[in-house]
This record gives C-alpha cells, structure tokens and sequence, in this order.
C-alpha cells in the first residue's frame, strides 16, 4: 500500500483543507493513537486543590513516625518519579488526599496511575491503581 498516495486532503472552494480521507487500512492503523490523542486534549487536567494541601500540612504537624518524611514520589506503573512532589517541575504528581493517619495519594499525571503511600511507624508501604483504559 502506498499511504502517501493513497491520504486525499479535501478543501473548500478557497483551497483551505477541512478534512483528511484515509483508507480504511490505514485508519485501522492510526486510529488508537488519534483517539488518545484526543481524550489527551478534551481531558480535564488533576489540579492540586487547596485540600488535600491543608490536610498535607497536618499530616507533617502530626508526624511521629521513626523516620523523618521523604517527599519522593515513584509510580511503578510508568515509572514516573520525583525527589520532591511538592517542588518538581511541571508537577509530576498531584497530592489528592492526605490525612494525619499516614496516608498520601496521589494522581501520576504521566500514566494516570493513582500511588499511594502508606506511612507506618518504621517504614512506608507503597500501592498503585493503574489507570483505567
Ligand atoms: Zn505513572
């Protein structure tokens, strides 16, 4: 199959293109990757809301833990990762939720993967939830 051949531009009488046809082959091919990048560019991006930061603020003043906190982020779904959550460029990871009990989660902006420390006494256990398809 020759693709290049085979793309039709359709334009308006002013010779402006206002679609592409594609063979139906070819769309087979390319179609998984437009519709991502289509839900990437209609998806609502995960802010970091004033919440789950005031419970974060807690969550410190209430430390009691043997250790002291490490604000490292890892998301062992895409391998994603951060020294410090909190002052990472293009904010990697977005805190959702904090409570004083020792739990942090947090939304991985690369895969969408929902990472979750758990703080005990002597040591951080870590879970994830990869993202729905
Ligand atoms: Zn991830």
């Amino acid at each position: 199959m020759s693709a290049k051949n085979d793309i039709r531009y359709l334009a308006d009488t002013s010779g402006n293109i206002e679609a592409v046809l594609l063979p139906w082959a070819l769309w087979e091919k390319v179609e998984p990757q437009i519709k991502k990048l289509l839900r990437e560019a209609t998806a609502t991006p995960v802010e970091q809301r004033p919440g789950p930061l005031k419970s974060f603020e807690e969550f410190l003043h209430f430390w009691n833990f043997k250790y002291a906190y490490d604000p490292a982020v890892h998301c062992p779904h895409c391998a994603a990762s951060c020294a410090d959550w909190r002052v990472a460029e293009g904010q990697p990871f977005v805190l959702t939720n904090a409570n004083i009990g020792g739990l942090l989660v947090f939304h991985c902006r690369e895969c969408g993967s929902t990472v979750r420390q758990k703080h005990f006494r002597d040591h951080v256990a870590l879970e994830h939830t990869p993202p729905t398809p």
